[in-house]
């Protein structure tokens, strides 16, 4: 059997056991499964590769947050969670916690301004997230940033404004309808709060 050779998948089930005993969230685990899957990709043994995607089928992950609801732990009620500020929320999950602009982002919103930059994350919005149901809704932003992504989609795994599910958990924006136009700005200042915010970093 591949699997128990693959130290990526060992990791990974690990970390899925682990985190299946606590109940907690598992966006920690969704991103170390993206992550190894990526790996996986990289490496030219595809033979590896299939078993891989096999061995998480089989655990019957929720690929989308809209495929299966989350378990979240609120201390207190959603609404109320809501209510305080959002980059303390966030500064409180690892997950968000690891995206950073690197030096290659820094050097694309230099070379762009902030204004256009801001005009992106606008355009990524509408196509992206916008509409009641966007095209592969919870895979639609990738993890990378420039030169071969955008500082923007890093921005918005960094804030939870990546998919309708997150927008819903973190951003109280429910899902199943189009976003208004008073979110959507509302979604690229927070956007752009957080370039703004890694850009003196
Ligand atoms: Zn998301």
């Amino acid at each position: 059997m591949l699997i128990p050779e693959c130290r990526g998948a060992a990791r990974l089930r690990d970390a899925i056991a682990a985190s299946a005993f606590r109940g907690i969230a598992c966006d920690a685990f969704l991103f170390q499964i993206q992550k190894d899957m990526d790996v996986m990709n990289h490496q030219e043994n595809s033979e590896r590769k299939i078993a891989t995607e096999d061995f998480l089928r089989g655990l019957e992950l929720p690929d989308s947050p809209k495929a299966a609801p989350r378990k979240i732990e609120y201390a207190v009620s959603h609404e109320e969670w809501l209510k305080q500020d959002l980059f303390e929320r966030l500064s409180r999950s690892n997950f968000r916690m690891r995206f950073h602009l690197r030096a290659a982002d820094k050097a694309y919103i230099k070379e762009h301004g902030m204004d256009l930059i801001r005009q992106h994350a606008a355009d990524i919005i509408r196509k992206r997230l916008a509409p009641a149901e966007p095209l592969h809704d919870g895979k639609q932003t990738p993890m990378r940033g420039a030169p071969h992504g955008h500082p923007v989609f890093l921005a918005q795994h960094a804030t939870a404004t990546c998919c309708r599910g997150c927008l819903e958990k973190w951003h109280g924006i429910p899902q199943g309808r189009a976003m208004t136009k008073e979110e959507q700005e509302r979604v690229t200042d927070v956007i752009m709060e957080w370039i703004r915010r890694e850009m003196v970093q």
